[in-house]
């Protein structure tokens, strides 16, 4: 059984629709995805109809913007109610915090020698609701200023670079408590990964395990072998659910096919119990998984 809990669509700063990426999975051979786009569920109902078409198990899930100490965290939320209204209203302040974000990091850009207009990278967000710094890069590969997403940000949108600007989380620590009470389950994602000055280290890992943190992706194309197998053994130590995921990005992440890394049956079912319990003692009704 092949199991891949992480995967971006158009909804976000993916490159293929929620149906496509459905499709792909399929055809990979895949037998369950986990949509899981920044910020946000409005991929969920279209890869949801296709994955019952195509006989694929779905997961409705998203990939949460977050702060701890002061450095950002990813945290996967899977099958939480995304109408809950505190996290809804959570939700809004971080796609807020993208919209306002973009004008500041076009200006930095112009101050820095690369022109760039907000329509051009509108264009190219169309209707995703979660803008980001993939889509500002898409335009500066259309324009001939980098060759990829990649040069992107090593050159001009990461952490220390001209054009990076910081955004609107909601504190680690408050979102895993949402995302409980919205009756998900929350995994920190690539903890260990790209990050700005900062990465969670084991004492802060176990600090959200004592929150209520499910699980910790440990096999991610951004772990390098020896740190996952660290990762394995805090996640042993802390009694926490391991995953492991492509992170697929269509074609905007080289080297994150789908299925690359996966996450073992055993691990995806604990997260499955762990999410139900929650559903179990939340007052909202978090969606199913589909097939
Ligand atoms: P943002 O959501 O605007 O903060 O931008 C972060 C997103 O940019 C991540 O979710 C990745 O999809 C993407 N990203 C970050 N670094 C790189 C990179 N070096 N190459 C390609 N995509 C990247
Ligand atoms: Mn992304
Ligand atoms: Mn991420
Ligand atoms: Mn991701």
């Amino acid at each position: 059984m092949l199991i891949d809990l992480h995967t971006h669509s158009t909804a976000s700063d993916g490159t293929l629709s929620p149906a496509a990426v459905v499709d792909l999975a399929a055809q990979r051979g895949l037998d369950v995805i986990a949509l899981t786009d920044h910020d946000s569920a409005a991929g969920w109902a279209d890869a949801m109809t296709r994955a019952a078409q195509v006989g694929l198990t779905l997961v409705p899930g998203m990939e949460i913007s977050t702060k701890l100490h002061g450095a950002g965290v990813h945290l996967m939320a899977y099958l939480p109610d995304p109408t809950y209204p505190p996290l809804a209203a959570e939700l809004d302040l971080i796609l807020e915090g993208r919209e306002g974000r973009l004008g500041a990091i076009l200006e930095q850009l112009h101050d820095a020698g690369v022109d760039i207009t907000e329509a051009e990278v509108r264009q190219r967000v169309g209707d995703a609701p979660a803008i980001g710094r993939p889509h500002v890069a898409d335009v500066m590969v259309t324009k001939g200023i980098v060759k990829d997403r990649t040069e992107a940000f090593d050159r001009w949108l990461s952490w220390g670079r001209p054009g990076h600007v910081v955004r609107y989380a909601t504190a680690t620590t408050t979102m895993i408590r949402l995302v409980a009470e919205a009756g998900g389950a929350s995994v920190i994602a690539h903890p260990w990964g790209r990050h700005g000055p900062d990465r969670p280290d084991e004492a802060a890992l176990g600090e959200l395990a004592g929150l209520g943190l499910a699980g910790i992706e440990v096999d991610h194309q951004q772990h390098s072998e020896q740190d996952r197998e660290r990762l394995r053994a805090i996640a042993r130590d802390l009694s926490l659910v391991v995953t492991g995921s492509s992170d697929h990005h269509g074609t905007g992440k080289l080297d994150h096919p789908l299925g690359c890394n996966t996450t073992e049956p055993e691990d995806y079912q604990r997260l499955l119990d762990l999410a139900a319990a929650a559903a179990a003692r939340s007052v909202c009704s978090p969606p199913a998984v589909v097939g």
